[in-house]
């Protein structure tokens, strides 16, 4: 359970388990799962454990554990691998409507770029 939760969170919902989530990585401070509407294939979000609209609302503590984790990520889904085909990844953060934001608990995207679909998850 997030310290810090919104009973109406959907995110705060699915670190409980209470909504279903495709689950990647887990650690004390953070949670990651594949997005439900996928950019491009492995498309992953990375959220604290903490229940927070937006990047400066959110404790450092929390913080600190994203990118470390992405890092992890980037291996697990097969974003790292050198070649002909150019792979790479997109780490993203929107802040407000203005910003693109529709889910109001703090997401790190990380999304994989590929020219040739690699079938890695
Ligand atoms: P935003 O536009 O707020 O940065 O991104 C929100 C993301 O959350 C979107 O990419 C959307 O597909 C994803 N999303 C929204 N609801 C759910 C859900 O219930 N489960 C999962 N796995 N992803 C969700
Ligand atoms: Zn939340």
């Amino acid at each position: 359970t997030p310290i810090a939760h919104d009973a109406a969170c959907i995110f705060c919902k699915i670190i409980k388990g209470e909504i279903p989530s495709f689950k990647l990585l887990e650690t004390k401070y953070s949670y990651s799962f594949l997005d439900i509407q996928p950019t491009s294939k492995g498309h992953a979000l990375i959220i604290p454990k903490y229940h927070g609209g937006k990047l400066h609302n959110i404790p450092d503590e929390y913080l600190i554990d994203i990118l470390p984790l992405t890092k992890k990520l980037v291996h697990v889904l097969g974003c790292d691998l050198d070649g002909p085909t150019g792979e790479g990844y997109n780490v993203l953060q929107n802040n407000g409507r203005i910003a693109h934001q529709e889910v109001d608990h703090v997401h790190f995207h990380l999304i994989p770029k590929r020219d040739k679909e690699t079938g890695l998850i």
